[in-house]
């Protein structure tokens, strides 16, 4: 691979990559070739506000990096961000984060050279670079967790967009006569393929007193049905799980034939805490993709899930430094 092999030839740079959640601030030291050499994990404690949070993450990344070389920060944060401002512009999980310049102020604050984006275009940036993108010039990531977002790799490049919020593929209309999303809009794609989506059509079942032991494994407790509790059920041979589980894979599988159609891509990635369901959530979505996407791309694309799991945020915000860097060479 093009990358290892350029690392060869000269010393390794180090480099600190930070994922900044909703509840969680995650930072590594690696090299350039996606070698972890230290973690940092703490609580974000979003309620505090963004200067306490920006506290923690200089704290983070001083205790990662302990006083190695670094050659710069990359960042990953779960928020509408402008990356070539380095501005974190809002975030439904970050509350009190309005136009927050982040890159400047982590910048100045450790002298390093620092770049930002959101976390679904690192993600794709770290599939591409050091998981199972390698390589792959049109390359899709999409994460399915609470909610649905995506990276898109076009011709080699993170697409950003005009104003630098393409990929919002959770916010695509799949059902005009939908359930209400929490961006206002009606029937997108995360509302009805997401674990949110999930958790709630299994209450809904459960109330209409369907037969399953979803419940059994949500302590009994109605307001505990998450994703989770119904993929433990499915394991377990439970019908209704399984049924609701394939159910959110055939509605994975309508996006995606939109990604295909669209895209033409080599590689779609599926990321995200339903990843985890592998072929019960897969083999239905790709079913969806043979019986409705256009025949050429749908022959050429591989559907598979992501390889670099909970560290795609850390690893991608490492593999963005990298290709900012690379571009100012
Ligand atoms: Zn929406």
């Amino acid at each position: 691979m093009l990358y290892s092999m350029n690392a060869m030839s000269r010393p390794k740079q180090l480099i600190v990559g930070v994922d900044l959640g909703g509840t969680k601030i995650s930072a590594i030291l690696a090299d350039d070739g996606g070698n972890i050499v230290a973690r940092d994990l703490r609580d974000t404690q979003a309620q505090q506000g963004p200067e306490a949070v920006i506290r923690r993450i200089v704290e983070s990344i001083k205790q990662v990096a302990s006083g190695a070389d670094i050659a710069g920060i990359g960042i990953g944060a779960a928020g509408t961000c402008e990356a070539s401002t380095g501005i974190v512009a809002s975030s439904p999980n970050l509350p009190g984060w309005r136009n927050v310049p982040l890159k400047d102020i982590i910048q100045q604050e450790l002298g390093l050279p620092t770049y930002l984006d959101n976390d679904a275009n690192v993600a794709v940036l770290g599939e591409y670079y050091f998981g199972a993108g390698g390589g792959i010039d049109n390359l899709i990531y999409v994460t399915v967790s609470t909610g649905i977002g995506g990276g898109l790799i076009i011709d080699g490049k993170l697409y950003r967009g005009i104003s630098g919020s393409a990929g919002e593929i959770g916010h695509m209309t799949i059902d005009v006569n939908g359930p209400r999303c929490d961006c206002g809009n009606i029937g997108c794609w995360e509302t009805l393929a997401s674990g949110t989506a999930l958790a709630r059509e299994a209450v809904r079942r459960i109330e209409a007193e369907a037969q399953t032991s979803i419940l059994s494994f949500a302590q009994g407790d109605i307001k505990e049905v998450s994703a989770k509790a119904v993929f433990l059920a499915a394991q377990e041979g439970d019908r209704l799980a399984n049924d609701l589980i394939s159910r959110t894979g055939y509605y994975v599988g309508v996006g995606l034939v939109n990604l295909v159609n669209i895209f033409n891509p080599e590689l779609i990635l599926i990321g995200g805490g339903l990843s985890q369901m592998g072929e019960m959530l897969l083999d239905p979505a790709l079913r969806v993709v043979e019986e409705r996407a256009f025949e050429l791309p749908a022959r050429a694309v591989r559907i598979e899930i992501a390889r670099l799991g909970a560290d795609a945020g850390v690893l991608g915000a490492v593999a963005l430094f990298l290709q900012e860097k690379s571009k100012e060479r």
